[in-house]
């Protein structure tokens, strides 16, 4: 049976994980599966998950590891995951990362990916961005703004900046990573499937190297 990418990609809030995922994503067929965004349009959506974390999400705080395993479980299932994907956002703890250990398949090729950034890129990149809530593209006002205003270049949505980006939210964001997530690293690195890039760099020098790291064809 052919082995099929899983790309864990992993990297502070703000470190250019959805931008690249998406870039990656398109570049490949395969799809990027972002909790965050399926957290946030449950909020959206006011459903029973929603109601649940919108409290947690709005603190920067985890939303608990059961709910994000079915989450994330019942979304691998779909058929378009049958050639790959790419999780952004997922394992976020070592729990997760156990859990998500045993739902993988045997064929299912693990690859992570983490982009590193300088500390004090971090707020900048964080208080800039903008997304479309429409095609999920993700902007920044300084770094890589919209064409016109802030409205999207594709569909000139009007974007939006998400709640959790807001500095407080942001700083207690970062401390749960640095708490939470960073002890990932290491146990990625351990199992030798961790490639380090270069986040600091021109957005098409990261999508490149991050080819190159994944080493898809
Ligand atoms: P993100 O868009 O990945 O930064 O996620 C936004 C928020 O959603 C996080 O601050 C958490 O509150 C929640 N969230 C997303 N993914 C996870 C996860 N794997 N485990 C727990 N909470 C998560």
């Amino acid at each position: 049976m052919n082995r099929i990418p899983v790309i864990i990609f992993l990297g502070v809030p703000g470190a250019g994980k959805g931008t690249q995922a998406l870039r990656l994503s398109n570049e490949k067929g395969i799809p990027r599966i972002s909790t965050g965004d399926m957290l946030r349009q449950a909020v959206q959506d006011d459903s029973p998950l929603g109601r649940m974390v919108q409290a947690i999400m709005k603190d920067g705080r985890l939303v608990d590891d059961e709910t994000m395993l079915k989450l994330v479980q019942d979304r691998i299932l779909r058929p378009d995951c049958r050639n790959g994907f790419i999780l952004d956002g997922y394992p976020r703890n070592m729990q997760q990362a156990g859990q998500f250990e045993r739902i993988l398949q045997p064929h299912m090729d693990v690859r992570v990916v983490k982009i590193e950034v300088a500390e004090e890129d971090i707020v900048k990149r964080i208080a800039g961005r903008r997304t479309c809530p429409k095609c999920e593209r993700i902007y920044n006002i300084y770094f890589h703004p919209p064409g016109k205003d802030e409205l999207c270049d594709a569909d000139q949505t009007p974007l939006f900046r998400r709640d959790d980006d807001l500095e407080d939210v942001v700083r207690r964001r970062i401390e749960t990573y640095q708490r939470e997530t960073r002890p990932l690293i290491d146990y990625y690195g351990s199992k030798q499937v961790l490639q380090l890039v270069n986040g600091s760099q021109n957005s098409n020098l990261v999508a490149d190297q991050i080819l190159r790291a994944v080493d898809l064809n």
